[in-house]
């Protein structure tokens, strides 16, 4: 199917996010209207403002408190071309493996049923998956998927297994509907997966301690003064890493391109140590404000690249930021916002 141009109407689910906030920016630049799902009246206005300067009248919004409700989209689909759904939980708060399930997988196929059900003119539906969804990164020899770490232990398994999990389940649940519903739907599926996404922050955020969850991570290594950080923590491959930048662009990008329809899309810039984020804020006008960790010793460490964003720049035109450049807008809008 052919992808969906300019001037059409986006829906952004849980537009007031870090990540959508960037989402709903890159789809105005590229001249469509959006209208975005908060949960809250105040957290639209936040977004609205934002962008009523150089975007006057092009991003409206709707309240959905929970994407998890029964028909909770059948309304916002009816007068929109396509559909960026990014409304998940990513946090670390939950105690039960539903806290995180539930939305997640609930969210995504409750909004393909509203599709389907009521939003006729849906041509392409973009999901923000994760690179969980793809791979085990634990390593413990035993490549046991998180799905399973969250069967064996249910309510004991880490927070972190139990949204894992959430991501796998819910693409996989995103893609067994377009394969049973293939003779009724109207749209194509794509799906993004980040790894670990840092950046410079535009969403509402009153206080360091509702900070979306990578930011704080980012947050943490890199500004708090007070955080001390072991060997392990600063000089270990943590995942892999990506500009939030980059995904938007690449959200924005999969709605557009004819040829994105059917794809699963990784977008990243390979594996990272925190000790080359604070060696590269080291040589910034930054290096005074930032922690320095255990500057010189990366040499020691081997640098897996876990997956690949080549595909992502290939097709989606993605030019991937490079690790300098976003540790020092990252910092600099987390200082800007936190002095
Ligand atoms: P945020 O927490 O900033 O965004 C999550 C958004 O989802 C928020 O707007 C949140 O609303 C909304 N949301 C969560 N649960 C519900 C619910 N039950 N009903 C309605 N809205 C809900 O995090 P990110 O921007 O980082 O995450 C956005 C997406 O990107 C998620 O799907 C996440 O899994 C994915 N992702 C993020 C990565 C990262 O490193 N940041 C990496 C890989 C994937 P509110 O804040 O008002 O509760």
């Amino acid at each position: 199917m052919v992808g969906v141009k300019a001037p059409a109407t986006v829906l952004v689910t849980g537009a007031s996010g870090f990540i959508a906030v960037w989402v709903v920016k890159s789809l105005l630049e590229r001249g469509f209207s959006v209208l975005g799902t908060v949960r809250s009246a105040p957290k639209g206005e936040y977004v609205k403002n934002l962008f009523e300067k150089d975007f006057s009248g092009k991003f409206s919004y709707v309240v959905v408190e929970d994407v998890a409700q029964e028909g909770a989209f059948d309304e916002t689909v009816k007068n929109v071309d396509a559909v960026a759904h990014t409304a998940s939980p990513f946090h670390m708060k939950g105690t039960h493996p539903d806290d995180y399930f539930v939305p997640a997988i609930k969210g995504t196929t409750g909004i393909l049923e509203s599709i389907l059900k009521y939003g006729t003119n849906v041509k392409r539906v973009v999901v923000t998956s994760s690179n969980a969804a793809c791979y085990n990164l634990e390593g413990d020899g035993l490549e046991r998927i998180r799905p399973q770490v969250v069967a064996e232990q249910g309510r004991d398994a880490p927070p972190a297994s139990m949204y894992r999990a959430s991501k796998t389940f819910a693409e996989r649940a995103a893609w067994d509907f377009v394969e049973k519903r293939k003779g009724e739907i109207k749209f194509d599926l794509v799906t993004i997966l980040p790894p670990w996404v840092y950046g410079p922050i535009l969403h509402d955020c009153p206080n360091p301690e509702q900070l979306n969850t990578s930011a704080a991570y980012f947050r943490r290594i890199a500004l708090d003064p007070s955080a001390t950080h072991d060997r392990e923590t600063l000089l270990k491959p943590t995942n892999n890493w990506v500009d939030v930048r980059n995904v938007a662009d690449a959200h924005a990008e999969a709605v557009v391109r004819d040829n994105a329809g059917g794809e699963r899309y990784l977008i990243s810039n390979g594996a990272y140590i925190w000790q080359e984020f604070l060696d590269a804020l080291a040589q910034t006008e930054l290096k005074d404000k930032v922690n320095k960790g255990l500057p010189g010793e990366l040499s020691t460490t081997p640098n897996p690249k876990y997956s690949s964003g080549a595909k992502a720049a290939k097709e989606l035109g993605i030019v991937y930021i490079d690790k300098k450049t976003s540790a020092l807008d990252t910092a600099q809008s987390l200082l800007e916002r936190f002095p």
